[in-house]
């Protein structure tokens, strides 16, 4: 089913606590719906793909909280959110992953005649990538592809380059936290409707890192597999599996509280 686009006003919103970040229980389709909904109504929308590792560095960074509780859109990416809903009682209808969202983003972009801007990656991935968006939706239009860096002294070029190609759509592919604060700090700057980030999904789309064959991700192995291929991770796998599950399991009072309050606040 594809999304509908058009809407002039932000959908209702359930917002799901996990750690005191809080999560937006959205399909696939009602993501795509409510991003479609955020650029018709104007406004600049940040848009966060929420893993279990955000959650984690959520609890030790103040800033990076900040920018997931401001905002417009937390979509669920990751096994293990869905695992921690369930066990805490209310249960997020599905997963949103990054790659899943850039591919479908990039079908309402070309259906809306909304140019896309890929920043991030190592140099030439994200050309690779969007040559492969093109590919799938051929009416899709780029307005710039760069590499660039999350360094600080590097923003007042980058946003020199975006600026000058008027994107509707900017994806950043940082990895978190980097890429999350440096759109909170450039967005308005910018005056880029949507941005998102979107951590390893230009590496994917574009062939260069495999993705774990579906029914392993089907079955919440997805690190796993990770791990497997790419050792180095094992820090993050840590935060991802283990710490975030013993957070979870320790913190279940707080959070049916917290769950609670943004009952009351969603209605
Ligand atoms: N990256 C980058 N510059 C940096 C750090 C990271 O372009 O200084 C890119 C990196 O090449 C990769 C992405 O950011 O494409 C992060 O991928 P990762 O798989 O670590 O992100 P995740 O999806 O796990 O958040």
């Amino acid at each position: 089913m594809s999304a509908k686009v058009g809407f002039s006003l932000p959908l209702p919103r359930r917002r799901l606590p996990i750690l005191g970040v809080a999560v937006d229980d959205v399909t696939e389709d009602e993501a795509l719906v409510q991003i479609a909904a955020l650029l018709a109504s104007g406004g600049i929308h940040q848009i966060c793909t929420v893993n279990p590792e955000f959650v984690v560095e959520a609890g030790r960074n103040p800033a990076f909280a900040h920018v997931l509780a401001h905002a417009s859109l937390c979509t669920p990416d990751g096994v293990g959110l869905l695992l921690a809903a369930r066990y805490l009682g209310y249960p997020l209808r599905g997963r949103v992953t990054g790659v899943e969202l850039t591919r479908r983003l990039a079908g309402l972009a070309a259906q809306g005649g909304h140019r896309l801007f890929l920043l991030g990656a190592a140099p030439g991935v994200a050309e690779d990538a969007a040559a492969v968006l093109r590919r799938e939706h051929p009416s899709l239009l780029i307005a710039g592809c760069y590499a660039g860096s999350p360094a600080p002294r590097h923003e007042p070029f980058l946003r020199q380059l975006i600026r000058a190609t008027q994107p509707a759509i900017l994806l950043v592919a940082y990895g978190h936290p980097q890429q999350d604060l440096w759109i909170a700090r450039n967005q308005a700057l910018l005056g880029v409707p949507i941005a998102l980030g979107v951590g390893g999904t230009f590496d994917y789309i574009a062939g260069r890192v495999p993705r774990a064959p579906r029914w392993l991700r089907r079955i919440g192995l997805e690190w796993l597999y990770r791990l497997v291929r790419q050792p180095r991770r094992l820090p993050r796998i840590i935060d991802a599996v283990p710490r975030f599950a013993w957070q979870v399991v320790r913190n279940r009072g707080t959070e049916e509280q917290d769950r609670r309050t943004e009952e009351q606040r969603n209605k």
